[in-house]
This record gives C-alpha cells, sequence and structure tokens, in this order.
C-alpha cells in the first residue's frame, strides 16, 4: 500500500559534525523527530533508514578529483592548506574524521527519499539531514560538502527522467544547486532569500535567470533584511504558483533551511513560526496540483537549534501527513527532556508570542521593494502571457 509519507532517518546522519562549537549542528533532527514523537505524529512504519551514496551517484555532480581529497581530509591525510583550495579545512567548512562516509551519507538520504517517491511507495518523503545547497561540483563551501541536492536532481533525470522544480526557502541563495544547473532547461531552480548584499554567499540576484538553453529556468527572490511574515509570504505564493505553473514540473525538490527567523543568530529576516506553518503546505498544494503528489524535502541551514528548528521543521511532516498545525503547548515531555540542555529558554508553545519582537519602521518601504523585486523576477514569465 502506498504510503502518504516517509521520514528518512539514522543516528549514522548526525557523523555529519565539524566539532562541538559549530553552527551547523545536526542534533536539531534529533530535536524534531523527538518533539514528533512525543506530539504522535510519527511512528516506526512511517521511518526509513537511508543508503549511502555510491561514488558513482556521487559523480553525476562533484569531480573525481573532489571526492578523492574529501575522501583523504577525513582520514587525516591532508593538510587545511590543500583542503582549502577545495572549500574544506576553513572556519567555515572544517575537515572532520570520516568526512566523505558522513556526507555521502546525508546524499544517500535524499536518494532514498528520491527513490520512495519515484516508484511509488510514499507520495511524499522527507530527509532532513539534506539540503546541503553551498555545496560545488569541485568545492566545499558554506558548511555544505557534497550537495545532495544537486546529486538527486541528476538522479531522477537519468534514473526516472523527470522534470525537477528545486524549491529553496532557506534564507541564504541556493547558489551550488542553481550553478550546477544553470544552463539546463530541465530542472528550474527557485530561491527566495536575502539579498546577497550583506549576507553569504552574496549571489542570487534577480538576474541571474540562467544561461544558453536554461536561460528563463534560474529564479531568484532577494528579499530585503528585515523582511516579516506578510511580505515573505506574499513573494513565496506568488513565486511557487507562477513559475510552477510557467515550468509544469514532474516532480518538486524543497529545500527547507529554518534561517529565514527573527532568532537564527546568522541572518537578518524577521520571519516567524508562521512562515513555517504555511511554506510546506503551499508547497504540497503545488505539488498535487502539477506532479501527481510527488514532493521530496531536505532540511538545510537553521542555527536556533533550540526554539526554532524543531517546530519549524515538525511543520514540514504535519504538511506531509496532512495534519492540522498544532496550537497550544509543545508536548511536556519534550520540553522537561531538553530544556536543560538548551542555552535558552524554550518558546514553550507552538505558536511564537505575538508580537516577538518590536514594530520595524521601515515595514511598509521593505514590503514595497520585495513586491519591485518580484515584478521584476517575474517579468519574464508574466510578460509571456
Ligand atoms: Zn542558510
Amino acid at each position: 500500500m502506498k504510503k502518504d509519507a516517509v521520514f528518512i532517518f539514522s543516528e549514522e546522519q548526525l557523523g555529519y559534525s565539524f566539532s562541538d562549537t559549530h553552527p551547523f549542528n545536526q542534533k536539531r533532527i534529533v530535536l524534531t523527530l523527538d518533539l514528533l514523537k512525543k506530539t504522535d505524529a510519527i511512528s516506526d512504519e512511517d521511518m526509513i533508514v537511508p543508503r549511502i551514496a555510491t561514488d558513482e551517484e556521487l559523480l553525476l555532480v562533484h569531480d573525481p578529483k573532489f571526492i578523492d581529497i574529501v575522501k583523504r581530509a577525513g582520514q587525516g591525510l591532508i593538510s587545511d592548506d590543500v583542503g582549502s583550495v577545495y572549500g574544506i579545512g576553513t572556519e567555515d567548512t572544517p575537515i572532520f574524521p570520516n568526512m566523505h562516509e558522513a556526507s555521502a551519507m546525508l546524499v544517500g538520504g535524499t536518494l532514498t527519499a528520491v527513490d520512495e517517491v519515484m516508484e511509488g511507495r510514499a507520495k511524499y518523503a522527507l530527509n532532513l539531514g539534506g539540503g546541503l545547497h553551498h555545496g560545488f561540483q569541485g568545492k566545499a563551501s558554506g558548511f555544505c560538502v557534497y550537495n545532495d541536492s544537486s546529486v538527486a536532481i541528476k538522479y531522477i533525470q537519468k534514473k526516472y527522467g523527470a522534470r525537477v522544480l528545486y524549491i529553496d526557502t532557506d534564507a541564504h541563495h541556493g547558489d551550488g544547486v542553481q550553478w550546477t544547473f544553470y544552463d539546463d532547461p530541465d530542472v528550474c531552480t527557485l530561491s527566495i532569500h536575502e539579498t546577497g548584499r550583506y549576507l553569504f554567499p552574496g549571489t542570487g540576484a534577480v538576474t541571474e535567470r540562467g544561461n544558453g538553453e536554461g536561460y528563463g529556468t534560474s529564479f531568484n527572490f532577494p528579499i530585503d533584511a528585515f523582511t516579516e511574515d506578510e511580505s515573505f509570504l506574499e513573494i513565496y505564493k506568488t513565486a511557487i504558483e507562477e513559475v510552477a505553473a510557467f515550468f509544469k514540473p514532474d516532480v518538486i525538490l524543497t529545500q527547507n533551511g529554518a534561517d529565514a527567523h527573527f532568532f537564527d543568530p546568522l541572518t537578518h529576516l524577521y520571519g516567524t513560526m508562521k512562515i513555517y506553518e504555511q511554506i510546506p503546505r503551499i508547497a504540497r498544494e503545488i505539488a498535487d496540483r502539477y506532479c501527481k503528489g510527488r514532493w521530496i524535502a531536505v532540511g538545510g541551514g537553521g542555527y536556533d537549534i533550540w526554539r526554532v528548528v524543531p517546530r519549524a521543521w515538525a511543520h514540514v511532516w504535519f504538511a506531509m501527513k496532512q495534519l492540522p498545525a498544532p496550537t497550544g503547548r509543545l508536548p511536556e515531555q519534550w520540553l522537561d527532556a531538553w530544556q536543560a540542555e538548551s542555552p535558552v529558554p524554550f518558546i514553550e508553545t507552538w505558536q511564537d508570542p505575538d508580537p516577538l519582537y518590536e514594530p520595524i519602521p521601515r515595514k511598509v518601504e521593505i514590503s514595497e521593494k520585495n513586491v519591485q523585486m518580484l515584478e521584476r523576477a517575474l517579468h519574464m514569465i508574466r510578460s509571456q502571457q
């Protein structure tokens, strides 16, 4: 019988760990899964153990030399100096033991999710260990070694011959995936992110539209710093609807970074839990309308791992299971289990307190600027109608 949704997880996903103090912390997945269990929203039958990606699969995207360097780095055989040519051994993306195996495990999780959906065993599949959208063909970048989404998209093309719409709502531009498919008219990338003016990686301008035959299938929606819920959702909803209607994908892959929240320490957006309730529900509607439901979701950024990420990522699963968004207090057992370990007091409810922060004087100006950006970003589609 076809399942509505599957959750890809194994403890081995936690092996992707740069250090105890690094902001990228996969404990987020454990916190999320435990929250779902204590909400009675997930059972053992929903869970699937990921496989590890093979070298052949990684080679669909990554250069052999880069893979070799990552393998040797993880065995302690590469200095930071040599590694840094390939983006590893840097402050952002330090070398750690068994780096290759851990990175290939995250890619394998996304490939496992792909097979579940494309072979019809599940309508939707979630791999929170994936979403490493800054990984390039021959270089690691921004906490990301191998790019699971890029490999998964190539894998979908090769094995299933399907057209993929990639939707990235991480606060950072989904650069690695965009550049990998920049020339490809059969892959459409859509990224909504804080403008690169002051934020890593600096790319993701409206004018990055694709190249050659792929011109017109790369879409960027750079929103202003301090953008709030209403404006974020207006841009996201309009963007996804118009781009999906234009591209008509066979399958959707969403990257669900949870770092656009007001609390996130690395970005300057002012989202609250309201955007995380809506983002996956809108994605599901689009997948149902255009793709017979085929929807694969991965994780991504998210650096307030205690107050933001578990609640935000739980909403992706609720959307997949078609459960209503819960209200009221988080399960007491979950709060009791983790509060002592958290360096900050929890938000103890599913929704954020309203208001979460002092009103912003530039709210109207920011929303108007975002709408102008949206019109420029969608100009090509709208002018064809
Ligand atoms: Zn991010």
